[in-house]
């Protein structure tokens, strides 16, 4: 489903940040991984790329086996609309629009009419269990509410791939607990999922976590190697104590 080869990306300015290194990455259809590094790694920027909200240096991107490369903002548009649902941190609801009208709006950008769309909508705030809020304003909404009405909006156009940046990161244990299971319901039922997180409870309960440092991707082998050494000092230190 995702193929990146490569790929770097540095900010522009009086002193140019290179932030994305050369990552390497595969995910396949129907998985559910977390990408998951310390603050300022880089893992905003790579799911900004991956989903075509922002342009990369150099490198190769393939999605759902299209190469995305120079697009113009209509055809980045184009392709976001169809191919990915985005959920945000801090919701990125609009505050006078009720929970019926920010799920539709997607479909509003495709031209399908108020009608059709806000029975679509219904029918996806009904799949997350907010059939009842669905003429709430957002300020009538808890936070756990507020993010399974952005989830709704996010799988309403049907996209390949749902991208969420630190979708847990506003929300208080046990409400993030619900969340991650709407993930993995929605990942059961085929959705390929890609969560950012740095929490770790978070990544536990993905089926694979991808690990950022300084703009590249830290491959298993290394994370399994270190992890062999130390086990190989905890054997130690047991033999010097039976010594
Ligand atoms: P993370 O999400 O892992 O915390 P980001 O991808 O947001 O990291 O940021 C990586 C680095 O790039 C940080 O040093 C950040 O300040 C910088 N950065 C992020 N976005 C921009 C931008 N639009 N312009 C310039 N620098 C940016
Ligand atoms: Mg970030």
């Amino acid at each position: 489903m995702i193929h990146l080869k490569d790929v770097h990306k540095t900010y522009p300015g009086a002193v140019p940040l290179h932030v994305l290194k050369g990552i390497n990455l595969d995910i396949e259809r129907g998985e559910l991984v977390s990408i998951m590094g310390a603050s300022g790694s880089g893992k905003s920027t790579l799911l900004n790329i991956l989903g075509i909200l922002d342009n990369y240096d150099s490198g190769e991107y393939v999605l759902d086996k299209r190469l995305i490369r120079n697009l113009g903002e209509n055809a980045a548009a184009d392709l976001r609309n169809h191919l990915i649902g985005f959920v945000f941190q801090s919701f990125n609801l609009i505050s006078y629009k009720d929970a019926v009208e920010n799920v539709a709006l997607p479909l509003f950008y495709q031209g399908v009419s108020r009608r059709k769309r806000n029975a679509m909508a219904i029918e996806q705030l009904d799949r997350m269990g907010l059939r009842e809020w669905a003429h709430h304003l957002p300020s009538e909404l808890s936070g756990g509410q507020k993010q399974r009405v952005a989830i709704a909006r996010a799988l309403i156009t049907n996209p390949a791939i749902i991208l969420a940046d630190e979708p847990t990161g506003a929300l208080d244990s046990k409400t993030s607990v619900e969340v991650m299971k709407i993930f993995r319901q929605l990942n059961n039922e085929g959705m390929t999922t890609v969560i950012v997180t740095h929490d770790p409870g978070v990544g536990a309960q993905t089926n694979r976590i991808i690990r950022i440092s300084d703009g590249l991707i830290i491959p298993d082998s290394q994370i399994v190697k270190s992890q062999t050494d130390m086990d190989n000092k905890k054997t130690d230190n047991v033999s010097v104590q039976h010594s």
